[in-house]
């Protein structure tokens, strides 16, 4: 028989997929999701007005109410709003009406790996246009590149997962008037920037905007996304999204948070404070430099450490980040994403331990990787960086105490596994997995020790992927305390 994956279009037998290794822990900062889950008597409302409604039934065609609120959240005229199944789904379906073989498509890069991945499948050409020096965008050479390669399509992710960088509002409206190619802003961190682009939506037709209840809304579970845009491109795109693409249960989510959307402003309000504590907390450790963000997460570079490593290193305390150093630029690179007070000190308690007793690298020098996807570039050669090694040591001494008596406070009110769950695995420490608060007292332990376990585990040939997971999951022991949940108690 002939192999039938010869049907496969060669463009996309060629790319590496999109994926994410299945990896659970108890503090999960790897998904730039909120931490602060919804309220439980949010959660019952929506569970209330489900069981009232027949489930044998299609949702509605066209989820009209759910669009009517996101137009008034938005700002925007409800004709221009379409609402999807996650914003990834309309990235799909923005892409699929206007790409196809050849189309140029302008993607700064580092950026959310979608976008070329999406561009490739449809046979399009992803125009890479390299961030600046200090992983800023440049709008001159995104202008550029627009110009140059005639691209009908530019997609610009602001704040930029996974820099954290933005494109200001006076930007993109140059890149708006600079020629008549679609100029697309993923706007699905925006609320922890402040900023939006919506009100450029008004003067220019061949703006569209992007946006999830992924992040700031504790919706990452129920997928809801939604893209503004002219009504006139609304109606194309909208030809491309499937029927009945989000379920009833999600619409009704979506409207219940936009209902009691006070609660989720200080949910956001909570976590920029913690994402500036965090920043500013990161920049006092050695071997280390912090990106500003806009966003719900913070890109470090490593300046000396094997980033798998440390990422190994915190994965075995009980931390799981998420590894970018296979993204172009960011060969040294961890994303973290922030997470409540307690889960930010235990990352930074991790990263000391990796930083201070983890062996430096042989050859510190720079390592630019290539992104396995990419196909052209207009800044072929990504400039040094201008801060460059004095800006490692001009860092202040690092703290050496961990202020872990309110991690320790918090994590011991966390539920140990499920009763009547098997661990699935032998942990490093034995106690490790009874409670959180044990996993991160844990983190003290050496990375000798931790290199030890590992040898071990693989040649006994236990399974090791997962050093505190239950086969009742691991969820509930993970489970931060919602400010919304305490403030209701407290009333
Ligand atoms: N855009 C960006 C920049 C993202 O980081 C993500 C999620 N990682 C998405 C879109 C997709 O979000 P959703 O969950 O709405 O599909």
């Amino acid at each position: 028989m002939t192999d039938p994956l010869r049907h496969v279009k060669p463009a996309v037998r060629a790319l590496k997929p999109y994926t994410l290794a299945a990896r659970q822990a108890p503090i999960k900062i790897n998904q730039n999701e909120n931490p602060f889950e919804l309220p439980d008597a949010m959660k019952r409302r929506v569970l209330e007005r489900a069981l009232a409604r027949p489930w044998g039934r299609y949702p509605e065609f066209d989820p009209r109410e759910l669009t009517a609120a996101l137009a008034q959240l938005a700002g925007w005229r409800p004709d221009g709003v379409l609402a999807g199944n996650g914003s990834n789904e309309l990235i799909e379906a923005l892409l699929l009406v206007t790409v196809g073989p050849g189309t140029r498509v302008v993607i700064p890069e580092p950026t959310f790996t979608l976008y070329a991945l999406l561009t490739s499948i449809l046979g399009g050409e992803s125009v890479r246009v390299s961030l600046g020096p200090d992983l800023e965008y440049d709008v001159d050479t995104i202008a550029q590149a627009r110009r140059q390669r005639e691209a009908a399509v530019t997609i610009v992710c602001s704040p930029n997962n996974p820099t954290g960088g933005t494109l200001s509002r006076d930007e993109v409206a140059r890149l708006c008037v600079e020629g008549d190619g679609l100029v697309v802003i993923d706007e699905a961190y925006h609320e922890f920037s402040g900023e939006s682009v919506v009100p450029l939506l008004a003067e220019h037709e061949n703006l569209v905007v992007l946006r999830t209840f992924s992040k700031a809304m504790s919706l990452a579970g129920l997928r809801v996304g939604y893209l503004l845009a002219s009504p006139a491109l609304v109606r194309e795109i909208d030809k491309a999204r499937l029927p009945y693409n989000i379920n009833f249960f999600s619409q009704m989510a979506a409207l219940a948070v936009l209902e009691e959307r006070g609660e989720m402003e200080s949910s956001v309000a909570r976590l920029r404070r913690l994402r500036d504590a965090l920043f500013a907390d990161l920049q006092r450790l050695r071997g280390i430099r912090a990106y500003p963000s806009r966003a719900n997460f913070i890109l470090i570079e490593l300046e000396d450490r094997e980033p798998r490593a440390v990422f190994e290193s915190l994965y075995a305390a009980g931390v799981l980040v998420r590894d970018v150093s296979t993204y172009p630029r960011l060969g040294r690179c961890l994303r973290v994403s922030v997470g409540t007070e307690a889960e930010n000190e235990a990352l930074l308690a991790g990263l000391r331990r990796a930083l201070g007793e983890m062996p430096a690298r042989a050859a510190a020098g720079a390592r630019e990787e290539r992104c396995p996807n990419a196909e052209s570039d207009v800044r072929t050669e990504p400039r040094r960086c201008a801060r460059g090694k004095g800006a490692w040591s001009a860092r202040r001494a690092r703290r050496t105490s961990v202020s872990s008596s309110i991690w320790t406070a918090r994590a011991a009110r966390r539920s140990p596994p499920a009763s009547g769950s098997s661990i699935t695995c032998s942990p490093p420490w034995p106690s490790m997995a009874t409670s959180i608060s044990t996993c991160v007292a844990r983190a003290t332990c050496t990375w000798t020790r931790t290199t030890r376990w590992r040898t071990s585990a693989s040649r006994s040939g236990r399974p090791c992927a997962k050093p505190w997971a239950t086969s009742a999951g691991s969820g509930a022991s993970g489970t931060p305390t919602s400010p919304w949940t305490r403030r209701s108690r407290a009333a």
